[in-house]
């Protein structure tokens, strides 16, 4: 029994000196006698009932004149304690604590093993995640460097052509000026020999001689012009027709004036919306926003990418990103992504969240006078950056199934305020044709 007690080496020596050297169990009531050896007080007894003094000491022989003995209570308790300790109930209770602890130690090392199994999952996630965008950079650059590539040859293979083209068109005409010579040679050395030979024979006559070569001017080429063209500032008119090509680039999105509320005043060109204290007139049409001061833009995507770029100045308060064709225009809600908006907004001039339920403020550094709308259908993304430094502010990683629209809304303005503007950026359309 002892053995399933902890330390049970040394309580098994210890219940060894507390066992009775007569009835070899532990002490029951233990006595000492004057050589110090212990036995139960009714065994020493027992023992020496009987026999006449002197008696002596069952384990060492030494002899004493009297019956004497006394009781050790440091022994006693001992003993109680040893008993206590390997009694069944005792020992069970050990062996259940033993269990228990086991149990925790086994669910601990349970828990750790999925922390582990969890952090080696997130570490793959990681690895396979890094090496697809690795990809996907590659790919960009690659794009850019190959439109640089076939810039640069187109622009080569145009300077050799114009080159050989003047070069042609010189040699020709040198080719002609130096037969005129030759001819105007040929005519002076007949001249010159008959000269000589009239003198001598006193005979005066003109040789036979052919009519001179008429000789153009030559080309008139622009050499000014020639180098102009490829001292041009090259890397500007290269990065414009790059900007173009740009995909996604900023997408010249424009307001669709048929679904902008009645108190949201639409530019001409549909490129500026302001909310004005009062209504325009307005023809009735189901898409239009009748409870909220919104507009959408005219341009829906349902797949590729697309950026597009909104100026909001110095505006204290815009929603603005993207809207799931089918929200309803008639009702006033909340916008979130489980009503079919996928918004950044900006309050009091200087509160950014995403439009979330509840909202999620943003720490924005500076107000951005720009905000960079980027949609991916394909991989379902919207994203909002800052494009005065092209920094990302926020991205919706839950994003539209289904076609969308550029969503805005210019807020209701406050009283005796400058309505202020948003404005859908277009940059200076580019046809440079190689
Ligand atoms: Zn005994
Ligand atoms: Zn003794």
């Amino acid at each position: 029994m002892s053995a399933a007690a902890p330390n049970s080496k040394s309580q098994s020596s210890l219940r060894e000196d507390l066992t009775c050297a007569i009835c070899c169990d532990l002490f029951t009531e233990p006595v000492m006698l004057g050589c110090m050896h212990h036995f139960c007080k009714h065994c020493i007894s027992t023992y020496w009932r009987g026999t006449q003094t002197p008696v002596s000491c069952p384990q060492c022989r030494k002899e004493f004149t009297t019956k004497h003995f006394q009781t050790n209570y440091l022994v006693t308790a001992m003993v109680e304690k040893v008993r206590a300790s390997t009694s069944d109930c005792y020992v069970k209770n050990i062996q259940k604590r033993q269990k228990d602890l086991l149990e925790a130690h086994r669910q601990r090392r349970e828990d750790f093993i999925t922390v582990l199994n969890r952090d080696e999952d997130k570490m793959e996630c990681i690895k396979r995640i890094g090496s697809e965008l690795q990809v996907r950079i590659q790919g960009e650059f690659q794009a850019l460097r190959a439109f640089l590539a076939e810039e640069e040859a187109c622009v080569l293979e145009r300077l050799r052509r114009e080159q050989e083209a003047a070069l042609e068109q010189l040699q020709r005409h040198l080719e002609v000026v130096r037969e005129a010579v030759s001819q105007l040679d040929h005519s002076m050395r007949l001249l010159h020999e008959a000269a000589t030979t009239t003198h001598q024979a006193g005979l005066v006559e003109l040789p036979q001689l052919r009519p001179p070569l008429e000789v153009d001017p030559g080309p008139e080429l622009d050499l000014n012009g020639f180098s102009s063209r490829y001292m041009a500032p090259l890397q500007y008119i290269t990065w414009r027709k790059m900007f173009k090509s740009l995909k996604p680039g900023p997408a010249p999105v424009t307001f669709d004036v048929d679904t902008a509320h009645p108190s949201v005043y639409v530019s001409r060109d549909r490129t500026i919306a302001v909310d004005c204290d009062s209504m325009v007139p307005y023809q009735p049409n189901p898409k239009r926003f009748l409870q909220s001061v919104n507009v959408l833009g005219a341009q829906g995507f349902q797949d590729g990418r697309h950026y597009w770029e909104v100026g909001v100045g110095s505006k204290a308060k815009w929603d603005l990103g993207v809207a799931s064709e089918r929200v309803d225009r008639q009702a006033r809600v909340k916008l979130s992504p489980e009503s079919g908006y996928w918004t950044l907004r900006l309050r009091e001039g200087d509160q950014y969240s995403a439009g979330t339920q509840p909202w999620t403020r943003l720490q924005v550094g500076w107000s951005p006078q720009m905000i960079g709308v980027f949609l991916d259908c394909d991989e379902r993304k919207v994203s909002f950056y800052n494009a005065d430094d092209m920094s990302l502010l926020y991205s919706f990683s839950n994003g539209p199934r289904g076609r969308v629209l550029p969503f805005f809304s210019p807020c209701v303005n406050d009283t005796n305020q400058k309505p202020q503007p948003i404005q859908l950026l277009h940059y200076p359309p580019v046809d440079l044709t190689c």
